[in-house]
């Protein structure tokens, strides 16, 4: 029952010293004067253009960014723009700095999406409270985010965050010419469970099935969500087909050790999962509708086999 209550724990968890903050000046000396002004408040990552800014957004997303406008290459309008565009990345509030005031130049930042704008000189203390400000609102706005993404039984994400990131990764690995694995999940005989022990304890049940697949799973980058009733389904970025059908079977052997009594199972006389494994390679072109679709192939093959086991193909 307190399931929900610890994921909210979690999330309110993230002090704002670990806030992350991206300074992008092409200016070294800029970049350090940054960096003695918020020394030991924030964690602070830098980048001197803005293609390597985007890189760093997309692949190790900060909370805010600190942009400067003049930079040979991509300037910080086109920047922001770009990271306005991309869904990945369109939470991200973005400070402009600038070295003059011009009001026509401050209304095409705030146009493009920026959420403050300060010029030069810089007073320290009127730009940490205004960092302070913006940060307060990101992780605020984050934490209302993830809320409307959890699912309220089990405390993972629900299918709607579940889509959205799929949406996010499939673009991603189609850029990057990465792997990238799908899981979907279904507990075995559990109608029977419920026929048995009673719709509370197939609820209880259900929470431990999550929390043993979210624990399963420790790269920061893998997700598992809540796809329906007893169906769960778990995005593994970056991670080839083998690599992915192993963790399949780990997922199935930590829920099997559970040992949650299941005596109506024709599998076990514990409750087990069934899974369904979708890998796509660098090369071969997928959408999310493609790997859902072979992820469920899979695990209806499984179910046929005898349950309490994995089935898995690549996309070709
Ligand atoms: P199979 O091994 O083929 O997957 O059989 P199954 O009984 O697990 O599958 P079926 O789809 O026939 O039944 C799923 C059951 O899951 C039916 C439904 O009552 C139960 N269920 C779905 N959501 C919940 C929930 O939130 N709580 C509980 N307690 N039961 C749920
Ligand atoms: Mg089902
Ligand atoms: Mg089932």
């Amino acid at each position: 029952m307190s399931h929900i209550h610890t994921a909210i724990a979690q999330l309110l968890d993230t002090p704002a010293s670990k806030a992350r903050l991206l300074v992008v000046d092409d200016q070294r000396i800029h970049i350090q004067v940054m960096h003695q002004i918020f020394a030991g408040q924030y964690q602070i990552f830098m980048a001197t253009n803005g293609e390597q800014a985007l890189a760093l957004c997309r692949h190790n997303p900060p909370d805010l960014v600190l942009l400067d406008i003049v930079m040979p290459g991509m300037d910080g309008f086109e920047v922001c723009a770009a990271l306005k565009a991309d869904a990945a990345t369109r939470d991200i509030p973005v400070i402009f700095i600038t070295g003059h005031t011009d009001a026509a130049q401050e209304t095409r930042g705030l146009e493009v999406g920026a959420v403050d704008f300060i010029s030069k000189p810089l007073t320290p203390a009127v730009l940490r409270a205004r960092v302070k400000t913006q940060l307060t609102l990101k992780l605020q706005a984050d934490l209302l985010r993830k809320l409307v993404f959890l699912d309220g039984l089990t405390g993972v994400f629900n299918r709607r965050y579940f889509d959205q990131q799929l949406a996010i990764e499939v673009a991603r690995c189609a850029r990057a010419q990465s792997a990238l694995a799908v899981i979907m999940v279904d507990v075995d005989y559990f109608k029977r469970f419920n026929d048995r022990y009673g719709h509370q304890a197939g609820d209880d049940c259900l929470r431990q099935v999550a929390s043993s697949l979210k624990s399963s799973l420790r790269r920061p980058a893998d997700l598992v969500a809540r796809y329906g009733g007893e169906e769960f389904a778990c995005i593994l970025p970056e991670t080839p087909f083998d690599m992915a059908m192993e963790i399949a079977r780990e997922l199935e052997n930590q829920v099997r050790l559970k040992a949650i009594a299941h005596s109506d199972s024709d599998a076990a006389p514990v409750v087990t999962i069934s899974l369904g494994v979708a890998g796509r390679t660098g090369t071969a072109p997928a959408s999310a509708t493609d790997l859902l679709a072979l992820a469920d192939a899979q695990l209806y093959k499984a179910k046929h086999a005898g349950r309490a086991r994995v089935c898995g193909d690549r996309l070709t």
